[in-house]
């Protein structure tokens, strides 16, 4: 409740105290906290209390730095989806050792594009699918996909809006191809097994083949 309410900054420092992490941790969700509360409150023991500071819209870039490398990832995950983050704390969370944060960062849609780039080249998939949705994905990382072997990241791409003609084109040629591929009777390929929907989801050619 207490974010709600204006307190005077004496109640509020008396609650920072408090021996219970709920009182402390509804006094971090405070957007009016003075400087030295919130700075206090940036280093509770409880990381309930740290992720509510996390939230926080503004806080001072030294705060930011300090979260992006809080020993919990809750903690780091807040943050990821702080709307302020300055550059070196992107860089930072863009190789967390958490997906979950790494996703945060890949879905930010004023993300710089070299960030973009390397969260494509992610060993995690869901990541490269994240970066793929990201509406400033630039096109050179759509290109890399629209061609690569797994057909589930040509989906994605196909879902974007406005989607460059170079890409529709390669798009379309990966279609025509795979249902070339496959001999297809009565909607099943003779060959493999496989259904029209995997020429709809853009599979590159008959399972056959690809052995
Ligand atoms: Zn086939």
């Amino acid at each position: 409740m207490a974010k709600k309410i204006w307190l005077p900054k004496e109640i509020l420092e008396k609650l920072s105290r408090d021996k219970s992490s709920d009182v402390r941790k509804a006094i971090a969700a405070n957007p009016d906290l003075p400087k030295e509360v919130l700075e206090k409150l940036s280093r509770d023991k409880s990381s309930d209390v740290r992720k509510a500071i996390a939230a926080n819209s503004d806080l001072p870039k030294e705060v930011l730095a300090r979260l992006s490398r809080d020993e919990s990832s809750d903690v780091r995950r807040a943050i990821a989806a702080h709307p302020n983050l300055p550059r070196e704390v992107l860089e930072g969370l863009s190789h967390d050792k958490s997906s979950e944060v790494r996703r945060g960062i890949a879905a930010k849609p004023d993300l710089p594009s070299e960030i973009l780039e390397k969260l494509a080249d992610d060993p995690n998939d869901e990541i490269k699918i994240v970066v793929l949705e990201n509406v400033n994905c630039p096109e050179n990382i759509l290109i890399r996909y629209a061609t690569y072997e797994k057909p589930k990241f040509r989906q994605i791409i196909s879902k974007r809006r406005n989607l460059p003609k170079a890409i529709v084109d390669v798009l379309t040629d990966r279609k025509r191809f795979a249902l070339e591929e496959h001999m297809f009777i009565n909607g099943i390929c003779s060959q493999c097994g496989c259904g029209l929907e995997f020429v709809e989801y853009f599979g590159s050619g008959c399972n056959r083949f690809l052995k």
